[in-house]
Formats: C-alpha cells, structure tokens, sequence
C-alpha cells in the first residue's frame, strides 16, 4: 500500500476501505512468513513481538500461532487496528496479541524491551535505513529483525520500470545494497531471501481483482476511486512483465 501525503483524508479513507477488503495489504504468504520465522531462534512464552505497519493482522496471527509470547501490532489507520483486533478475538488470540495505532517512527516500547521487530511490505513508509537504525534500540541484544522490502535483483533493468520505481518509492536498492545497510545499522545480516511470485499474483493482486469491480460500483463516478484502481492495476500489469528484475525480500538481521 502507497502512501502519499500530499492526498486529501478522504482519499486515504478510501484506500483503507479497499484494503480492508482483502486479508493482506501487501505481497505475502503464511508459508513465507513461517519461512522467515524459521531463522529465529525459538522465542519463549516471555517473549516480546512488535509487528510494525502490521495492517488487519494478515501475517500477525501466523506469527501468533508459532510465538507463544505477546505480539503487538502497530499501525497508523484505526480500520486497520479494529479489524485486526476483531482477527485476533475470532482467533481467541486477544490475550496476547494486540493492535494499537501509532506511528513506526514514533514507538511506544522501552530501551531494549523487544525479542523481535517483524514487518512485512510496509518499512518502506519511513524508509529501510532509518527504520532499522530506530529499531534497534528497542531490541535486546541478540534480538532479532526481519523485514520485506521491495528490492531489485539485478544491477541494471529496463527504463520504464526504473522509473516507475523511482516515483513509487525511491529508496528500492538491489539485495548486497540492502544487506550493507542491515549491517551498518548494526545488525549481523543472518538470511535474505527473494519471495516467490504467487506471494504478488495469487495472494495479493488476484485477491485484489475480487473487490475491485464491486469498489467501483460503490464509488461510481469518484474520481479517486477510479485512478486508484487504475493505479493498482497499472502495478500489477508492470509486476507481471518486470518481475525478473525485482520484488520482495526477506532481510533479517540479529542485533549485535
Ligand atoms: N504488513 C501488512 C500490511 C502492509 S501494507 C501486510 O503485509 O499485509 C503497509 C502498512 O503500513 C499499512 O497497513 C499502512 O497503514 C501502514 N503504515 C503506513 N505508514 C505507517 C506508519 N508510519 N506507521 C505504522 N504503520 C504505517
């Protein structure tokens, strides 16, 4: 999901009310965040998890069925957190994991209080950089961060999706560029790996194709609602075509 702050409330209203249509607001899949899980050293009932940009909980309560600790999730849209915390209560999970608003750069934990930061599709927001040098205060030492973030896979790609990245969000780097900058932020860079293409087509764009022709209908004749889902659909036609140049990825990293 794309921020851009330059756009009227009443249109992030509308880019909510499309993404609480779906179960994940951004590529994913249980079995790859399992998979990211797996490089983790086993967290005990006393563990403390943060699940930043965390949306309505899609990966959150996969997570909740493998960490037996408290996971919090933080995310800047109340739709969001309210249905997260429904997911969790329809779960019987709401003991342990809870949503709260608030903003990735601005988080409510003590110095050193967390085992591990998980964030899927969503660092983008403040940057990966700046978000992993904030972070890291809050982890113990040994914790753990893991993060998805849109990358490219080689060195050079064709113009016209270089360009469409530039504009979407600039900070996209190819996958030794990111490790660097995991490593430099102080973290040991203990596995990266690429998320398959069915995370993007069959568990995000597709999802997508089922709610937009009734969205549409709903906003017939708004403007914003049409170019929105232009907009996504644009995506998804240059994923489609590019997707050998670049996509997700799965960094984490442990707090040295
Ligand atoms: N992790 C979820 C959602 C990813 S979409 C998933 O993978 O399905 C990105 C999320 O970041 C959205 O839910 C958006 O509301 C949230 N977000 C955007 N800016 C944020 C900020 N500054 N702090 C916290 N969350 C933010």
């Amino acid at each position: 999901m794309s921020e851009n702050h330059s756009i009227h409330e009443f249109d992030v209203n509308l880019i909510v009310e499309y993404f609480s249509k779906i179960e994940r607001q951004g590529p994913g899949s249980p079995e790859i965040t399992l998979k990211a899980l797996s490089f983790i050293n086993h967290l005990s009932e006393n563990a403390q998890v943060a699940d930043l940009g965390c949306g309505t909980g899609g990966q959150t309560m996969v997570l909740a069925g493998r960490i037996p600790g408290k996971i919090t999730g933080i995310d800047l849209f109340p739709a969001f957190v309210d249905l997260f915390n429904a997911n969790a209560k329809e779960s019987n999970l709401q003991e342990r994991v809870q949503c709260i608003v608030g903003s990735m750069d601005d988080l409510p934990f003590k110095e050193e209080e967390l085992d591990l930061i998980w964030c899927e599709g969503a660092i983008y927001n403040i940057g990966f950089e700046k978000g992993l040098g904030l972070w890291r205060n809050f982890l113990k030492k040994n914790a753990y961060v893991a993060v998805s973030e849109a990358s490219w896979f080689t060195e050079e790609r064709p113009e016209k999706i270089e360009k469409f990245w530039m504009e979407a969000y600039p900070g996209i780097d190819t996958i030794p560029n990111k490790v660097a900058q995991l490593q430099k932020a102080g973290y040991i860079p203990v596995a990266t790996f690429i998320l398959p293409d069915h995370c993007w087509t069959t568990h995000f764009y597709d999802q997508q194709k089922i709610i937009q022709e009734n969205f549409l209908r709903e906003h017939t004749g708004n403007a914003f609602a049409e170019n929105f889902v232009a907009y996504q659909r644009y995506e998804e036609q240059l994923f489609r075509k590019y997707h050998e140049y670049y996509g997700y990825v799965f960094y984490i990293g442990k707090k040295i």
